[in-house]
């Protein structure tokens, strides 16, 4: 059986609703400025004190690093896995040097505890992966000198 109902004193106005919410559209689209960009082709400029992709420092090609182990010490995330090692240019050196992204918070405290300037957080913001993402050293040192 089909029911009909009367329509309520206001349901006739509901036309002014919708008129009302596309002129709001309509207005933010043609006069307000735009919040939104054409990303990738766009990229926002982000603050220095941003901390993004990390990056280990390097002069004339040989890592700062001195595997002194006080970044995975500080961090809280227990991300940061070094293997030391010796050789004849240096007296310690990470043979391995992982951080396991996924776990990692941004803190910044690996690069405040660096006694050697060694390790970075870059302003790199483009990290996402379909895998688990580990970056290791020779990632960490392709990205020095980015900002
Ligand atoms: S930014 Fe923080 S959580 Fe990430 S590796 Fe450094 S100390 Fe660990
Ligand atoms: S990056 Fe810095 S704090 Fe971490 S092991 Fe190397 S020298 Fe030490």
């Amino acid at each position: 059986m089909l029911i009909k109902k009367k329509q309520g004193l206001l349901q006739p106005y509901y036309l002014l609703e919708i008129i009302s919410g596309l002129w709001i559209t309509l207005r933010k689209m043609l006069f307000d400025k735009k919040v939104t960009i054409q990303f990738p082709e766009e990229r926002r400029v982000y603050s220095d004190r941003y901390r993004g992709m990390h990056y280990i420092k390097a002069v004339n090609g040989v890592e700062n690093c001195t595997a002194c182990m006080l970044c995975p010490t500080v961090c809280p995330a227990e991300c940061i896995h070094i293997e030391a090692g010796e050789r004849s240019d240096k007296e310690k050196y990470p043979i391995k040097f992982e951080i396991d992204v996924l776990r990692c918070c941004f803190c910044g405290m690996c690069e405040e505890a660096c006694p050697k300037d060694a390790i970075k957080l870059s302003s790199i913001y483009e990290m996402s992966q379909a895998d688990r993402t580990v970056f290791d050293k020779g990632f960490l040192l392709d990205q020095r000198g980015n900002k």
